[in-house]
């Protein structure tokens, strides 16, 4: 039991250094999600790929190349690590701790329709009491994300659509927050792209530039 008090007061700690050293040093704190982990594999493409592979090395390579290439500009937390299944309420957990500047759950899509593809991202379906300053921010993260997507990596863009989900449901009041499908891996062309070591850097270092953009428009 003495034991147990201990590892809290260590923890309590531990999160206290995190924040205030993210606070302290005026970078721009990031919380990439991605989604599923461990027994959920979440969708399992025409290929074999796991969902759940995919948006955990699309969020690893965000960090890699943040510290490699963009010199640590951005503060960046990720909801998992490993191959580990979080609940969505640790998810929101972290972010509600945390308090970032932006939230964005990365996943893939899939659809009965094997031709479907392209980019999808998510806001959280506004309604009498949202917080409507955060509501436009998150909007407008998510047609800068379809943009870049479009622009940088040629993805068909499918849109910004609103859904209740709980990662965005719990977080639409504390930051700009937006869930995004990076293409369907029912879809034979995308699966096999989203496969490639290549397209991951591809899809984190489209992830990076929208995140920069938002640091340079919050700076000016
Ligand atoms: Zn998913």
């Amino acid at each position: 039991m003495k034991h147990f008090w201990i590892v809290c007061l260590w923890m309590s700690f531990a999160l206290f250094c995190i924040t205030t050293t993210a606070q302290e040093n005026g970078r721009q704190i990031v919380i990439l999600d991605p989604g599923h982990g461990g027994v959920d594999s979440g969708t399992i493409g025409i290929n074999g790929i796991k969902e759940k592979d995919i948006v955990l090395d699309v969020a690893k390579e965000a960090i890699r190349l943040n510290k490699e290439l963009f010199g640590n500009t951005l503060d960046i937390y990720l909801t998992r690590y490993s191959d580990t299944l979080i609940s969505l309420s640790d998810r929101t957990k972290l972010v509600k701790i945390l308090q970032p500047d932006i939230f964005i759950s990365i996943h893939c899509n899939q659809a009965p329709r094997k031709a479907a593809q392209g980019i999808e991202v998510y806001v959280q379906q506004p309604n009498t009491t949202t917080n409507s300053d955060l509501q436009s921010k998150s909007e407008n993260l998510s047609e800068v994300i379809l943009s870049e997507f479009d622009n940088a990596l040629g993805f068909k863009i499918r849109g910004m659509k609103y859904a209740n989900f709980q990662v965005l449901r719990e977080t639409q009041d504390i930051c700009p927050a937006v869930l995004l499908e990076v293409g369907f891996l029912s879809n034979r062309e995308e699966a096999e792209h989203s496969r490639r070591e290549e397209s991951v850097m591809g899809y984190a270092t489209v992830i990076l530039q929208v995140l920069l953009k938002e640091e340079d428009a919050k700076n000016y």
